[in-house]
């Protein structure tokens, strides 16, 4: 049958599964991927807060207990070495000597600064040679006085170093105490900020979190960004200066501020060893970049999932339908268009004569005495004989006519562009090819048809041009049967 030709019959909406299918994919899709990218970012922000932060945080805190124990007691070693007692006591005469003392710390340990002050003299005694004279009236020099009453034996304290270009360095101080319980001086040795800054540097490439101390006012002790150092001011940087006053009142807790990305969670704690505040800070976009790519990724497979579950399933309805289409269409015996089919495919062909004011002919044929074949031969072989009558006209057909199974053994041919005469002449050659060709086994005389044959004419209906030329029919039986009857 050819595909161009087969009439429009509805059979279904075959747009209709692929598409609900589709929205339920989607549907489904989006609706779980959502869901779990909801409790999964829940699952991290909670993380965050009861866990990371916090952990961070104490990490951090152990690494500064860490990094201040052994310059901690190194400055003990000094502050109880005989030498420097004895060197104060006996007057510090020569300074060479203590200056190789401190120089010897200094590589020792490689710490920062190594230095000694005298209480006696107040001569401040650096490891690059004597620096200066201390001054109970210099705010700078006020660390020193202050040693004296502090109730333990060694100090922590923060200081830009006047030493090295007024950098930020944490110096370790311990009292000397002589022989006879007497405080005459102050040694101990300073510690380059600059390598905790890398720490936290290194934290914040780690783990993406941002990592700085303040002082107890809130400025900025220690940041990866140095230009803030000194300088910023968390009362007065955007969004966390809602908290600052919170964060400045307590101890250690976790807090929550509006950064300019999204929230921000925060994990302060109070360090005594320095006097400062540890904050240690994450973003939650940062926090759940992971999940988010993970989000789009399994949408992405859940669109080329539904993808293919739409065209698999838009192409087996498609097949299923022309199936359907197929078997409601054509006569499974013949395999000729069935009568239905070809009411609809008449209309068509009728509208287009008219429209070209083409003729149109229409041949009914009828095998004579059909019934005597399935009397004598069975039903079987009369079955294979209407087929080998219709393959025999199919295949002599022009492309533009129909042929249809009327029923039983009755076909119609509708010639399209075909006047009378000319139909009859085709309808005779019909008649003399079938019985030339088809041989019914057993039989001796040849299979015949007999056609009936009419014209088309203007506004004719499909049962008015039908019976007309079942009248020419029925004239071709009564003649004698394998004959060709016609008329306009
Ligand atoms: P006539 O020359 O007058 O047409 O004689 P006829 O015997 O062919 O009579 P008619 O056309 O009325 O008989 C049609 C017969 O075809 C009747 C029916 O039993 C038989 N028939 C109808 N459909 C089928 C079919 O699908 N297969 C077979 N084997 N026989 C069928
Ligand atoms: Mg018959």
């Amino acid at each position: 049958m050819p595909a161009r030709e087969r009439p429009r019959m509805r059979l279904g909406h075959d747009k209709r599964l692929p598409l609900t299918l589709g929205v339920i994919l989607v549907v489904g899709f989006l609706s779980v991927n959502l869901y779990s990218f909801t409790v999964s970012s829940n699952a991290v922000r909670e993380m965050l807060v009861q866990n990371t932060l916090p952990l961070t945080s104490n990490n951090i805190y152990s690494e500064i207990q860490a990094s201040l124990l052994r310059p901690i007691y190194v400055s003990s070693l000094m502050a109880h070495d005989t030498f420097l007692i004895d060197w104060m006591a006996q007057g510090e005469r020569d300074t060479d000597q203590v200056i190789r003392y401190l120089q010897a710390i200094q590589q020792k340990y490689e710490v920062f600064s190594a230095f000694v002050v005298s209480a006696l003299t107040l001569r401040y005694y650096h490891h690059d040679g004597v620096l200066k004279t201390l001054s109970e009236d210099s705010k700078k020099d006020q660390w020193f006085f202050t040693m004296v009453p502090h109730p333990n034996a060694y100090r922590v304290d923060i200081d830009t170093n006047e030493a090295d270009d007024n950098q930020l360095t944490i110096f370790i101080n311990h009292k000397i105490i002589d022989t006879d319980g007497r405080f005459i001086g102050v040694t101990g040795v300073g510690l380059d900020v600059a390598n905790m800054s890398q720490l936290i540097a290194d934290y914040k490439a780690r783990y993406d979190r941002d990592i700085y101390f303040v002082d107890r006012r809130g400025i900025i002790q220690s940041h990866a960004d140095e230009r803030l150092i000194g300088t910023a001011d968390i009362h007065e940087r955007a969004g966390i200066s809602a908290i600052a006053d919170q964060i400045l009142s307590g101890e250690q807790g976790s807090l929550v501020y509006s950064g300019d990305r999204g929230p921000v969670f925060l994990r302060y704690r109070f360090i005594p060893e320095l006097d400062w505040y540890l904050l240690v800070e994450q973003g939650e976009r940062a926090a759940v970049a992971r999940l988010r790519t993970a989000f789009y990724h399994n949408l992405a497979a859940g669109a080329v999932v539904t993808l293919i579950v739409l065209l698999i399933s838009t192409y087996t309805v498609r097949r299923f339908h022309e199936r359907l289409a197929r078997m409601a269409t054509i006569d499974r015996l013949s395999g000729l268009y069935n009568r239905e089919a070809f009411e609809a495919l008449f209309a068509r062909a009728s509208a287009s004569a008219r429209r070209y004011g083409q003729p149109l002919s229409l041949i009914l044929f009828d095998i004579d005495l059909f019934k005597h074949i399935n009397d004598q031969h069975g039903h079987l072989a009369g079955d294979r004989v209407i087929e080998q009558v219709a393959q025999l006209v199919q295949r002599g057909r022009r492309a533009n006519d129909l042929l249809a199974r009327w029923g039983g053994d009755e076909f119609v041919l509708l010639l399209a562009d075909c006047d009378l005469a000319a139909a009859h002449r085709l309808a005779d050659g019909l008649r003399q090819a079938v019985s030339d060709a088809i041989v019914v086994p057993e039989c001796n005389r040849p299979l015949t048809l007999s056609l009936g044959i009419a014209a088309y004419h203007q506004n004719d209906t499909l049962d008015e041009l039908l019976g007309r030329a079942d009248e020419q029919l029925y004239r071709a039986k009564a003649a004698g049967r394998n004959r060709v009857a016609s008329g306009a």
